[in-house]
């Protein structure tokens, strides 16, 4: 079939099979052509699909050397309708660490699920024996709580106070002010359960009683602070309180793990453009600004360039992780600078929709977006006839 992107909003209910293997390959190219990194030996990544966890497991198996299983919750192709992007990701990926002779496993499901965890479990104890780094990178809407059945749902709301700020219709350049009343306590408490620390240390809890953590293994979780204007709405809003969970989970994982010799992080990552980024009122906006002054700054990076630097100079770099006063992992050093935090807030007061394509990188945006799905990609036939049913080589 030929396939087009079919977008509504921030979503888009299409991927291309060869664009995102195309994109995979990209990344794995990057790896590829930077330094080997003496890391890990086996790893888990939970949300291994797309964003930061398929470049972590990109980063792991092409930069380490690594055997690699991720779990993730996407769709195969049906019928008339394409597989999600992150099914075409994994199989890119897999084919691709299978033929440099790395093992690799897939499991299809919600990683929420006492089933999933088994079922991982079991697939490391036959096939790797045990594992030295958990990645865990999962971004959800929602979450059905193994042991009570409760289904949360996370939302993005201020707390407190109601608010108001710039944001963009990233499809058509409509810069208008978004104003969203404060959340709930009931939704502050359903998002810290859906994306706070409960389900992290869960894993590590199962993982470790189940005998298949090596020791000093190390976990590493993912979180974003980002600039004054997308605080009220990200940091000190709902989704900020989840992030707070997710650092105090850390750091009581750190003591459970250090009694063997391990570690746990949370490293705090670039703003860049994913499928759950999209989903924020204002934070496109901010991108756009961002990468403009990046990219002129010649700062840019990527999810796999911030994964790689992660990996090679913070985690494995031989020497113990640089964190901050809160015991942060920062990779989002770049993007916090304060010279490119001024350029950005200088921006951020005059964008209008009149020139939101010259004072910000909207165009980079929009195409990064749909790039996501496999689209716009340099060197791929979007008129070819491509059959969307795509298999996963170790899909289990
Ligand atoms: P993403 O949407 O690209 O990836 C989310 C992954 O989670 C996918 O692999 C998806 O399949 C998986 N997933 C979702 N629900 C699942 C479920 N129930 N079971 C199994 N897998 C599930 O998101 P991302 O932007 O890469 O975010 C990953 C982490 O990085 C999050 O913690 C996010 O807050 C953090 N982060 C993101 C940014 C950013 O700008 N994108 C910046 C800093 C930190």
């Amino acid at each position: 079939m030929i396939i087009q992107p079919k977008t509504r909003g921030f979503i888009c209910t299409t991927a291309h099979p060869e664009g995102c293997a195309s994109q995979v390959q990209r990344q794995v190219d990057y790896v590829k052509s930077k330094p080997a990194i003496d890391g890990p030996r086996n790893v888990l990544v939970v949300g291994a699909s797309t964003g930061y966890g398929l470049a972590s497991r990109i980063v792991s198996s092409f930069a380490a050397g690594a055997n690699t299983v991720g779990v993730y919750f996407d769709k195969a192709a049906e019928g008339a309708r394409t597989a999600s992007a992150g099914w075409y990701n994994s199989a890119a990926f897999e084919q691709a660490a299978l033929e440099a002779g790395r093992k690799s496993y897939s499991i299809v499901g919600d990683a929420f699920s006492d089933e999933i965890k088994a079922k991982t479990i079991d697939l490391i104890k036959t096939e790797l024996g045990q594992i030295d780094l958990i990645i865990y990178s999962v971004a959800s809407p929602r979450r059905t709580h193994p042991k009570t059945g409760e289904v949360f749902s996370s939302v993005i709301k201020p707390i407190g106070d109601t608010y108001s700020a710039k944001t963009v219709n990233f499809h058509n350049g409509e810069v208008s002010i978004a104003t969203i009343e404060p959340a709930t306590e009931e939704e502050i408490r359903q998002t810290v359960a859906v994306m706070g620390g409960e389900d992290w240390q869960m894993w590590i809890d199962e993982l470790s009683a189940a005998g298949v953590l090596a020791e000093g293994a190390t976990t590493v979780a993912y979180s974003y602070i980002g600039p004054e204007v997308t605080h009220a709405v990200y940091r000190e809003g709902t989704i900020g309180a989840a992030k707070n969970d997710l650092e105090a989970t850390a750091l009581r994982l750190n003591k459970q793990l250090g009694a063997a010799g391990g570690r746990a992080f949370v490293s705090v990552n670039k703003a860049l453009v994913t499928q759950s980024s999209s989903a924020i009122p204002v934070v496109p906006l901010y991108i756009s600004a961002l990468y403009k002054v990046m990219k002129e700054n010649g700062t840019h990076e990527g999810c796999i360039e911030q994964m790689y630097r992660l990996f090679s100079e913070r985690l494995y770099s031989g020497t113990p992780a640089a964190v901050d006063e809160k015991g942060l992992i920062r990779v989002d050093d770049w993007e916090m600078r304060p010279e490119i935090q001024a350029e950005v807030a200088k921006r951020w007061e005059e964008l209008t929709t009149e020139n939101v394509y010259e004072l910000s990188d909207l165009e980079g945006y929009r195409r990064e977006f749909f790039q996501l799905f496999g689209f716009e990609t340099d060197g791929v036939d979007y008129e070819a006839d491509v059959n969307p049913d795509v298999q996963i080589p170790n899909l289990r």
